[in-house]
């Protein structure tokens, strides 16, 4: 199977084509400066982050574009309120996005193109649109014609004449259709402003993204990324403005995620709703918040409660615990406290953990290629935590088969590659694993010591030492063996 990719202008699923072999071109619509990041946003940038990753995987080279909206009204009346400049209040936000974006393990962003760094681009862009007569210049703005474009509304799939019902033209606006948007808008002279060939004045919101993206993705590209929530007027407006403008389709698909909810409503700034990452990281780890975003599908919708917070981490653990068995298993073999079998024989329970591992790994290929389904990918990999478990409890933890056991922990080193769940990766979790297996041999010799002093209460505390730390000491007549326990169910 190969990546098969929604394309949200046809509906349906299609094959992955890169628009040039062997790249792919991805623009982020990114945080607007104001405050500081929440959950709700850092959704898409995880989301997005899985999806490059996974291009990586297959051999893609990812460019990766990610905007900051820097200047805008409400940035402005920020900076108003806080006796502060603009500037100062954009950067502490940025900042802010790159420490949470940092924490949850984003990849950092190949270019993080500002709006105030790119007005000549963004004025040049107006500037073909107003030739192409798709814009016009009123009163010192410059508006979008929606009307000259008939494929307006597909993508968010609006019918135009259903739209122009519900509008009105407000009082000072200089548009001919109340449907049309702004491409720039006239700046009284206190606030912030660049000059223009239609005045001194700011880019509207939606045509930064057009011209940025050209700058550095090219006028067609592969994938577009932002919340469901910026599907309308957003991303249908850049869409008409990057069509019209360049005469190409724009991008070949757009990764919209779906809305994280808190409570009944979607996570908002502008309702107040909304947990502020700074918040969220003071009382979770950052690898459970990135693991409760990626265990869905990122075109679903997310309910956000301590509660689902509560089985993400259980669930979370569980992976975990499971990975951390593994290991200490390998590290048992490796140090020659296990005897594994010899190269080339299996033991029954070992050739069914090999079958698992195998079928494990198409399948969780396999929802990576269903448009990037993390969620069902995730799942992949808790089945292979039970078959590891029911390995482990069948062998009783002897005799054990390399083979098959190297094979689960290559799924897991892959699979953390794409998803990025484990925070060092998967190597970190013997670090954090607190009783070392020498620890556990150390006790298992003292248990010996005491035994052969016949004092069996000591070696009996040291048996239950050892069994508190997640081993079991088994007897044979060749001399103690030591086992990870099987996991409580
Ligand atoms: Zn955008």
């Amino acid at each position: 199977m190969s990546l098969r990719v929604y394309d949200h202008l046809t509906r349906t699923k299609r094959p992955f084509a890169p628009v040039r072999p062997g790249r792919v071109g991805m623009y982020v619509c990114g945080l607007t400066v104001q405050d500081q990041p929440h959950l709700g946003h850092m959704y898409a940038f995880v989301a997005c982050d899985m999806v490059r990753r996974y291009l990586e995987h297959l051999g893609y080279e990812v460019t990766h574009v990610q905007n900051f909206t820097d200047i805008d009204d409400k940035i402005i009346e920020r900076a108003r309120r806080e006796g502060s400049t603009v500037a100062a209040v954009a950067e502490r936000n940025m900042t802010a996005y790159h420490e949470a974006a940092a924490a949850l393990r984003i990849e950092p962003a190949h270019h993080y193109p500002r709006v105030t760094e790119h007005v000549p681009d963004i004025v040049r862009f107006v500037g073909r649109l107003l030739e192409k007569g798709f814009a016009y210049a009123a009163g010192g703005d410059v508006y979008f014609r929606v009307r000259s474009w008939t494929g307006y509304g597909q993508l968010s799939g609006r019918d135009v004449d259903a739209m122009r019902s519900g509008v009105r033209i407000a009082i000072g606006d200089h548009k001919e259709d109340p449907l049309d948007f702004a491409l720039w808008k006239a700046a009284p002279d206190h606030e912030p402003g660049w000059p223009s060939p239609w005045g001194r004045g700011r880019p509207g919101w939606h045509i930064e993204c057009s011209a940025m993206a050209a700058r550095y993705l090219g006028d067609h590209f592969d994938f577009h990324g932002g919340g469901r929530d910026l599907l309308f007027p957003h991303h249908e407006n850049e869409l008409a403005q990057s069509r019209c403008a360049t005469g190409q389709p724009f991008v070949n698909h757009w990764l919209h995620n779906g809305l994280l909810c808190l409570g009944k409503s979607k996570m908002s700034k502008s309702d107040g709703n909304f947990l502020s990452m700074d918040e969220l990281l003071r009382s979770h780890p950052a690898a459970v918040l990135r693991f409760f975003l990626l265990n869905a599908h990122f075109r679903s919708q997310l309910d956000f409660s301590e509660e689902r917070l509560r089985e993400a981490t259980a669930g979370f653990d569980r992976l975990q615990r499971g990975a951390r068995r593994l290991l200490a298993v390998l590290a048992a073999i490796d140090a020659g406290r296990d005897r594994p079998l010899p190269a080339g024989l299996a033991s029954a329970a070992g050739g069914a953990l090999a079958e698992a591992a195998a079928s494990r790994r198409r399948r969780f290929f396999a929802a990576m290629d269903d448009d990037f389904n993390s969620g069902a990918a995730i799942g992949e990999l808790f089945g292979l935590v039970r078959d590891l478990n029911q390995y482990l409890a069948e062998t009783g933890g002897r005799g054990l088969d390399a083979g098959p056991l190297g094979a689960v922990r290559d799924l897991l080193v892959e699979a953390d590659g794409i998803l990025g769940i484990f925070p060092q990766g998967l190597g970190g979790l013997t670090e954090t694993r607190s009783p070392a297996p020498e620890a556990v041999a150390a006790l298992c010799e003292a248990r010996e010591q005491a035994r052969a002093r016949r004092d069996w209460a000591g070696a009996d505390s040291l048996r239950a030492q050892i069994r508190e730390i997640g081993w079991e000491v088994i007897d044979t007549p060749g001399g103690p063996r030591l086992s990870p326990r099987p996991p409580a169910p």
